[in-house]
């Protein structure tokens, strides 16, 4: 039987990985940020000084990234490693939060992020949160979500977060960020965000943590019992 695939798209800080980690737990599914590999990337260029418009340079560099995940039981959360690097905190720094949508643009850089998305879901179960993961990467996933948000709420949320991790945001800067990325992401030429056409729409403005865990399990159960 083929493994259940769970494809989450939506605009910046709209809870996806919130829910997408609930889930993966919740079902015993592996759990994707396909966000932290484009982050690591904009990491490694920002660190290796490579520009934007240099092709050659970008073709080598993505031959020496090497990213993957580990769980780290101490924290209870995946964390990323960029060249056997730990790099989870560096990647949700704002240098690295201005690079990415910018980054995430070049054809190159989706090409290999794509193949390695891909890979990740080989004979296993997952859950995968990004942009383009229902349209692009897992056109025929089993469950596809696209989450909303209001823009206020989602600013709110994320200044919280970065509060709490001890990141110095103003609010201004919180939501030029989350506008940013949003418009980069959605007029890029390549596979740029947007709802797949089979995706159920979940605005989470009024929603619980727990309120969407449920009502998106009752989905993946009704998914479960058919591929009995
Ligand atoms: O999910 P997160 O907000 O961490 O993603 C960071 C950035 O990576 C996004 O703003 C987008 O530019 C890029 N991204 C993408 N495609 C994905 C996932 C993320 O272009 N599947």
């Amino acid at each position: 039987m083929k493994p259940i695939i769970i494809a989450i798209d939506g605009y910046s800080s709209c809870g996806k990985s919130t829910l997408a980690k609930a889930l993966a737990a919740r079902f015993g599914f592996a759990y994707v940020d396909s966000g932290a590999m484009y982050r690591a990337v904009a990491l490694y260029f920002m660190e290796q000084q490579i520009a934007l418009e240099d092709d050659v340079a970008i073709a080598k560099a993505l031959e020496n990234i090497h990213i993957h995940f580990e769980y780290n039981p101490d924290q209870q959360r995946n964390e990323t490693y960029l060249n056997n690097r730990m790099v989870e905190d560096d990647i949700r720094s704002k240098p690295v939060s201005d690079l990415v949508s910018p980054v995430a643009t070049i054809k190159a850089v989706r090409t290999a992020m794509v193949n390695l998305q891909r890979k990740a879901a080989v004979n296993k179960a997952i859950v995968m949160d990004g942009r383009d993961i229902g349209t692009h990467v897992f056109p025929t996933a089993d469950l596809k979500l696209f989450m909303t948000a209001d823009p206020k709420v989602r600013a709110t949320r994320r200044f919280a977060e970065l509060q709490a991790k001890g990141e110095n945001w103003s609010m201004e800067e919180v939501i030029e960020n989350l506008r940013e990325r949003d418009h980069i992401d959605s007029t890029r030429e390549e596979n740029p965000l947007r709802q797949a056409t089979d995706a159920h729409v979940l605005d989470n403005s009024d929603l619980t943590e727990q309120e969407q865990l449920d009502k998106v399990s009752i989905w993946v159960n009704g998914l479960l019992n058919a591929k009995i």
